[in-house]
């Protein structure tokens, strides 16, 4: 006598069931118990040998007859013994699995679309080309289809052959203990075809090196650390599959007299003394050329000036941030002898001030101004 479950009951399906209700319930109870995602869970691998054993029993006209008549007992004596092992249910139902777990084209045609590998390119912009964008030619060497062979690898006049090895699946599994183990196919690495005559200009690889020039547009506001993404102008594909995409990391070089804090450009306009004490118009350079810039009388050192809209664009928005204008006093080195009279002239004029100042301070008073 058989202590098997009844095999309507392991599907949670009616007698009646169609084939397609019977299919649905197995592949729920297959996904749920799949050994892939149960490890070492051996109840788990119970439940998936049960449910494979009544699909496959229920699936098939002629069992299902004979499963529906005599039980159990009836299939023991047509000699059905169940499955040995995952390798069996893998080999017996591939369709099912192929479909679930979306391992690629169809069994027996063995094609495995790959998407080409994506490109990274590092590329160094000016300041001015960074905050006014530019277009760049990029000199590449990427993996491209073979023209000898149309990508396929096979000698003109040839094809492919299915491997033997995996019967085209491009997958091999073994068991090991609990486990089954699925790998790629190493004879056809996974491809499921065979190249009996490769393509003597790519070695049946159906990719060949190529040089390539991609222009690409910067566009204005890009930053160091910016990224672009040019979609398919990355390698190509291997069995028809897509391109991968190429990035260009941005790196933008450093400018003698521009600094840059986002969108706005910062920059340090030296002053003389005399300029900062009298006031002065002075021309400070921007990116779009040479403005002017009123400077008041009595500016400190570090005062900062701000010329609206003259800064970089914003990747996002497009408006320009500012130019900040920072100012740096400098103090004459070389004085000639009228200067330095004038000097001590202008001195003697200040010294009351200061004098009584730095005493305040010596005596720790509060600073007046
Ligand atoms: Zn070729
Ligand atoms: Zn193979």
């Amino acid at each position: 006598m058989s202590n098997k479950r009844d095999y309507y009951e392991v599907l949670n399906a009616d007698r009646n069931a169609s084939q397609t209700d019977l299919k649905k319930a197995y592949r729920k109870l297959a996904l749920q118990y799949h050994p892939d995602r149960n490890p070492g869970d051996a109840a788990a691998e119970e439940k998936f040998k049960e449910a494979a054993e009544a699909y496959d029993v229920l699936s098939d006209p002629k069992k299902r007859e004979l499963y529906d008549r005599f039980g159990h007992q009836g299939l023991e004596g047509s000699g059905f013994s169940g499955f040995s092992g995952f390798e069996d249910i893998f080999s017996s139902f591939g369709d099912i699995f192929e479909d679930f777990f979306g391992l690629g084209g169809g069994r027996g045609s063995g094609s495995q679309h790959q998407r080409g590998a994506d490109l990274r390119y590092d590329l160094s912009l000016s300041f001015l080309e960074a905050a006014f964008g530019v277009e760049k030619e990029l000199p590449l060497e990427k993996m491209d289809t073979c023209q000898s062979c149309e990508g396929n690898g096979c000698e003109a006049g040839t094809q492919t052959e299915t491997c033997q090895f995996c019967r085209g699946s491009g997958q091999m599994s073994r068991n090991q203990g609990f486990f089954t183990v699925r790998t790629t196919c190493p004879h056809c690495r996974g491809n499921g075809q065979m190249i009996p005559h490769p393509c003597k200009a790519c070695n049946g690889t159906g990719q060949i090196k190529t040089r390539k020039t991609v222009s690409v547009k910067i566009p204005a506001g890009v930053d160091t650390g910016s990224r672009l993404r040019l979609t398919n102008e990355g390698e190509a594909g291997r069995q028809g599959g897509p391109r991968g995409d190429l990035y260009v990391f941005i790196h933008v070089e450093p400018h003698d007299f521009f600094e840059r804090d986002n969108t706005d450009v910062i920059c340090r306009v030296p002053l003389s003394f005399v300029q900062a004490a009298l006031g002065d118009t002075i021309s400070v350079p921007t990116l779009d050329g040479e403005k002017k810039l009123r400077i008041p009388k009595g500016t400190q050192y570090g005062d900062v000036f701000r010329f609206n809209g003259e800064g970089i664009a914003s990747l996002r928005t497009g408006r320009r941030g500012d130019q900040i204008i920072q100012v740096i006093i400098k103090t004459p080195t070389s004085l000639n002898k009228k200067q330095e009279s004038l000097l001590k002239e202008f001195a003697k004029l200040e010294s009351g001030k200061i004098s009584k100042r730095i005493k305040n301070i010596l005596r720790g008073e509060s600073v007046g101004t």
